[in-house]
């Protein structure tokens, strides 16, 4: 039998992704081990320092480099002084459309120790999956009259029925895995064309699935409920910007913002898929080994998942699910544990 081999693009990136990527690559390499299969990886140092040097956060070849791995595992890029059009259109949005990587998929509940900000807050068991290529995140639009009193600007969003088609396939595939329950975000009061096209497709792709129950819920109520009856949701279904901004929330009801987990995933598979933290790179604490790693350790559990590893994605979870339940907890979660300590004390619960 041939051993089982994957190949990961590493991007440590910047700030507090130099601290929990190690931490990510330490667990892996433990849970590897233990479950008997190969994980090269392909360190690559994209981000602000080769932005400052290049003038690029990536080099020309970058897509290459990429494409030739299984998965990416991305920790966090951007600094305080680049402006985020650098960070987001030099090279998190083009790894996304350049792979297909049309799901960001981010699964959220309470993982022990962890206490959330809302009333029924500890049964959340939730997944938001956002469109990740389209919609309102579009280039098409302007700036118009710049200095005279009529001066405007138009920013114009683009579904496509295949885009809109295919994430809903996606959100219908995964409700069957679990409760069998859609909500999809709208907003086809106030936006007249683009939402009810959403609204269309999407009621006629998850009519295929006779086993999930469906609904739409407005945005403005969506958000509303998110907070006062949370684990009513089992998957969410929502447009690019919606998702966006539903998938903080949902972090932040889960207790912090250290513990999310998102996947960029091409569902396909004809190219890699990313796999990273909710947050950011976290200036204001970086460098200080106080960082929580445990979004990033999810993170690299759903990676797992998504190469075909279950019972190793299944492991490092657990793992990081046991070292919780024990008190070994970060500053941002009350402890005072280093990301040292969660580090150690997960790849000794992992064993091997
Ligand atoms: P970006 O623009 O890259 O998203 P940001 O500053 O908007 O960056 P984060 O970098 O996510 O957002 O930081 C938001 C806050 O959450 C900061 O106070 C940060 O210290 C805290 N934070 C983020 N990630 C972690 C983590 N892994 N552990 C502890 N605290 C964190
Ligand atoms: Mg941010």
């Amino acid at each position: 039998m041939t051993r089982r081999q994957y190949t990961v693009a590493l991007i440590p990136g910047d700030g507090i992704g130099q601290e929990v990527v190690p931490s990510a690559r330490a667990c892996l390499d433990a849970v590897a081990t233990k479950h008997h299969f190969g994980l090269e990886f392909d360190e690559l140092d994209w981000g602000s320092a080769r932005y400052r040097r290049d003038g690029a956060m990536m080099p020309e070849d970058g897509f290459d480099r990429l494409a030739a791995s299984d998965a990416i595992l991305l920790g966090a890029v951007g600094e305080p002084d680049i402006p985020d059009t650098v960070t987001l259109w030099g090279l998190l949005i083009p790894i996304r459309r350049t792979f297909h990587q049309y799901v960001n998929l981010r699964p959220m509940r309470l993982l022990p120790g962890v206490t959330s900000p809302v009333r029924g807050g500890e049964n959340i068991d939730l997944a938001i999956v956002r469109e990740n290529v389209e919609g309102e995140y579009s280039e098409v639009g302007g700036r118009m009259y710049r200095g005279r009193p009529e001066e405007s600007a138009v920013q114009e969003s683009v579904f496509t029925r295949v885009g809109v088609e295919r994430v809903a396939r996606y959100a219908g595939d995964l409700a069957a895995r679990r409760r069998g329950f859609v909500t999809s975000a709208t907003k086809s009061n106030g936006i007249v064309h683009t939402m009810p096209f959403w609204d269309e497709v999407v009621e006629q792709t998850l009519a295929a699935y006779p086993d999930v129950r469906r609904e739409q819920i407005l945005i403005d109520a969506l958000a509303a409920r998110l907070v006062l009856d949370p684990s009513r949701f089992d998957v969410i279904v929502a447009s690019n910007l919606f998702g966006d901004i539903l998938s903080d929330l949902t972090a932040a009801l889960a207790g912090s913002i250290g513990i999310a987990p998102s996947g960029n995933i091409n569902p396909e598979r004809d190219h890699p898929s990313m796999f990273e933290p909710v947050h950011g790179s976290a200036p204001d604490i970086a460098g200080k080994g106080v960082a929580n790693p445990v979004g990033q350790l999810w993170a690299a559990s759903m990676m797992l998942e998504h190469l075909g590893e279950q019972e190793a994605a299944a492991d490092l979870l657990g793992s990081v699910e046991a070292v919780m339940a024990k008190g070994v907890l970060t500053r941002d979660l009350g402890g005072d544990a280093s990301t040292a300590d969660v580090t150690a004390a997960v790849t000794e619960q992992i064993g091997g």
